[in-house]
């Protein structure tokens, strides 16, 4: 304290008065002090929490690195909702575990169908729930058995792959697979995927374009291909 100031004050309200006037004044800075450091955690909260992000990019850098035959996410968020399509009349309920269809002697062209289930913020969604029901190469579904019906489940890394044949067409249809998929928890989305280049696809009232597979590779007698399913959480 300036000792002009120090010496108005003792004239004013004596030497002991302000003794305690400098005690509190003390006191009160050094409340002042330890509110400050109070606070210190709260802002070391900051870089605590950015591991946690810092994780989620990674996760997905980890999933965009991961051998999956060819199937690398191809996701730009904010990305559209898979669109829903009719059932159809031929749903089984109760398909079996399985994500192979494909069974020796099937008559048709292999296919070999993989990809991701993903939010529309692009994340990988692991156990989503895929069920697949189709008709055969002739066209033809089995509705007393489960030949080329069943379900699975994608990975941690949220991929699937599914081993059936190409459908063929029926009467009023173009080559299709019907589909179901279900993020844990989360509403159902039924609809169908169809194939590229098919003459009849413009012909099919229920064809969408944005439900087309992209064929990676072509062997002639098996095709290999690419669908990611972006559904809600
Ligand atoms: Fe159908």
């Amino acid at each position: 304290m300036h000792p002009r100031i120090e010496m108005f004050l003792r004239t004013i309200f004596g030497s002991h008065i302000i003794s305690m006037g400098i005690i509190m004044l003390a006191l009160i800075a050094l409340t002042a002090c330890s509110n400050a450091s109070s606070k210190l955690p709260i802002f070391q909260a900051t870089p605590a929490e950015s591991p946690a992000s810092t994780d989620i990019q990674t996760k997905a850098a980890q999933s965009d690195v991961t051998p999956a035959a060819g199937s690398i996410p191809d996701c730009t968020s904010p990305a559209s909702l898979t669109p829903a399509l009719t059932e159809g009349p031929y749903f089984t309920a109760n398909l079996p575990e399985r994500a192979s269809l494909w069974e020796d002697g099937m008559a048709g062209t292999k296919l070999t169908l993989t990809g991701y289930v993903l939010t529309p913020d692009c994340q990988p969604i692991a156990q989503a729930l895929l069920d697949f029901w189709q008709a055969d190469a002739n066209g033809q579904y089995d509705n007393r058995g489960y030949t080329l019906r069943g379900h699975q489940y994608t990975d941690e890394n949220g991929r699937y792959e599914l081993i059936t044949v190409v459908p063929g067409e029926y009467p009023g249809r173009t080559e299709h697979i019907h589909f179901k998929a279900q993020a844990p928890g989360g509403p159902v989305l039924t609809s169908q995927l169809f194939f590229p280049g098919v003459q009849d696809n413009q012909e099919d009232r229920i064809f969408d374009p944005s439900l087309v597979i992209a064929i990676t590779q072509d062997n002639g007698s098996s095709l290999q291909a690419i669908f990611n399913f972006i559904i809600q959480p």
